[in-house]
C-alpha cells in the first residue's frame, strides 16, 4: 500500500534546538544499529520506520556497519527510503558514521581521511541519498591526528554529502579539541553521540559541561541500556529478545546482575504512571541538557511506548531522589 504520512505527525513529538544550532531535533530519535538488518523482514523495518515518522521521529540514525551483514541497516532503510519516505526527505535528519570496520585491509576503519569519505560514499550509494543530514566520526582514532579525521568531516560538509558533523563517544577533552579544529574549519561541531543511562552515566562527569561550552547538543544512545531498561526481561529472557539472540552486546548475565535495581526502578516508574521504559527515556532528558533519546525498537509497539516518554519529562526532586537510591541500591 502506498505511504500517506500521518497529518497529526507534529502534535505530540517535542523539539529541541542542537546546541546553538539551528537545527531541531525530536526529543525521541529512533536507531538502526539493531532489527533492521538482514535477519528482520523489510515489512517489519518498514512498518517501524513509517509509524515513526507518523509519531514525528524526524530523525534516523543509522551507522555504515549497521546490520548485521555490515551496510544492510543503510540498505534496508535506503529501500524503505525509496518506496515511502522519499516525498518526505526535506522533514528527515537521516545520520550515518564512520569508524568502526567497515571493509578489510588498513583503510577500512579507524579516522582516516581515506576511510572515512569513502565509507561516506558507500552510505550514500547503499542509502540513495545525495547527501546525509549528520556525519559522524563513530570514534576516537588514537593514531590519527584529530587535524585529519575533524579535517575529512569538514570535506564532507564542503562536498554537499553532509549538512553537519558530529562526533561519539569523544571524550571531554577530545571533545572540546574537536570543536576548536572544526570551528577553525568554517563547520562547526554540531552534535555528540554518547551512551547514557540510568546504568552508564560517564556524561555526567564533564562531557555535558564541554558540549555547553562549546555549544554542540548530544544524543544518548542506548538509554534503555538495549533493553534492560524495560520490562523485556523482568519474567525471564523471551525468545527473541536481543539477550536470547546472537547479538555479542547483550548476554543474559548482565541481565541477571541488574534485575533487583531495574525491579526497584520499575515500580517507581508505576508510580509516577510510567512504563520502565518511559521512565528511562524521560530521565536522560530531563532539565534539557541532553538534546534527544536515540532509542531501538524491535516493533511498533515498542516505538510507540518509548515516544509516549514524551508527554511526561519532568521529575520531581523526591522522584529524583528515589531514583538515586535505586540506583546505588
Ligand atoms: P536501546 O537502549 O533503546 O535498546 C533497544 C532495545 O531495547 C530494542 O531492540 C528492544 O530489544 C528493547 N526495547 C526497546 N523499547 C522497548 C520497550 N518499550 N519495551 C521493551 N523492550 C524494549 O538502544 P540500542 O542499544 O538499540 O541503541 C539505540 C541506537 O543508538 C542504535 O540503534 C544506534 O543508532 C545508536 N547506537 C550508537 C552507538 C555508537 O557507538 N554511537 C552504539 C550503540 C547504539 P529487543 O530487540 O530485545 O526487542
Amino acid at each position: 500500500m502506498p505511504y500517506d504520512a500521518a497529518e497529526t505527525r507534529y502534535d505530540t513529538m517535542a523539539y529541541r534546538r542542537v546546541g546553538r544550532s539551528g537545527l531541531l531535533l525530536p526529543a525521541v530519535s529512533l536507531g538502526l544499529w539493531h532489527n533492521f538488518g538482514e535477519g528482520t523482514a523489510l515489512e517489519t523495518q518498514r512498518a517501524i520506520l513509517r509509524r515513526a515518522f507518523d509519531l514525528g521521529v524526524t530523525h534516523i540514525d543509522i551507522a555504515n556497519n549497521y546490520g548485521p551483514p555490515p551496510g544492510s541497516a543503510e540498505t534496508g532503510f535506503g529501500e524503505v527510503l525509496r518506496t515511502d519516505l522519499k516525498p518526505y526527505r526535506d522533514e528527515l535528519v537521516i545520520a550515518t558514521k564512520a569508524g568502526y570496520r567497515m571493509w578489510p585491509g588498513p583503510y577500512g576503519e579507524w579516522g582516516s581521511r581515506k576511510y572515512l569519505l569513502a565509507s561516506l560514499d558507500q552510505s550514500l550509494a547503499r542509502t540513495g541519498l545525495d547527501y546525509v543530514d549528520i556525519f559522524y566520526s563513530h570514534r576516537p582514532d588514537p593514531d590519527t591526528p584529530l587535524e585529519e579525521t575533524m579535517g575529512a568531516l569538514a570535506s564532507a560538509v564542503q562536498q554537499g554529502k553532509a549538512l553537519y558533523v558530529g562526533i561519539s563517544s569523544y571524550s571531554p577533552e577530545q571533545t572540546r579539541e574537536a570543536a576548536r579544529i572544526l570551528a577553525g574549519l568554517g563547520t562547526p561541531l554540531l552534535i555528540h553521540q554518547p551512551r547514557y543511562s540510568m546504568f552508564d552515566r560517564w556524561v555526567e562527569d564533564g562531557l555535558l559541561d564541554a558540549l555547553d561550552e562549546v555549544g554542540a547538543g548530544s544524543i544518548a544512545f542506548s538509554p534503555l541500556e538495549q533493553g534492560i531498561l524495560t520490562d523485556r526481561y523482568l519474567d525471564g529472557i523471551p525468545e527473541g529478545s536481543r539477550a536470547a539472540g546472537s547479538s555479542p552486546f547483550l548476554s543474559a548475565e548482565q541481565v541477571q546482575a541488574t534485575l533487583g535495581r531495574v525491579r526497584a526502578l520499575d515500580e517507581l516508574a508505576r508510580s509516577r504512571g510510567q512504563s520502565l521504559a518511559q521512565l528511562a527515556v524521560s530521565w536522560v532528558l530531563r532539565g534539557g541538557r541532553v538534546t534527544s533519546a536515540l532509542v531501538g525498537a524491535s516493533s511498533v509497539a515498542q516505538l510507540e511506548a518509548n515516544v509516549a516518554a514524551v508527554a511526561d519529562l519532568e521529575f520531581a526532586d523526591d522522584e529524583l531522589a528515589m531514583i538515586e537510591d535505586a540506583l546505588a541500591a
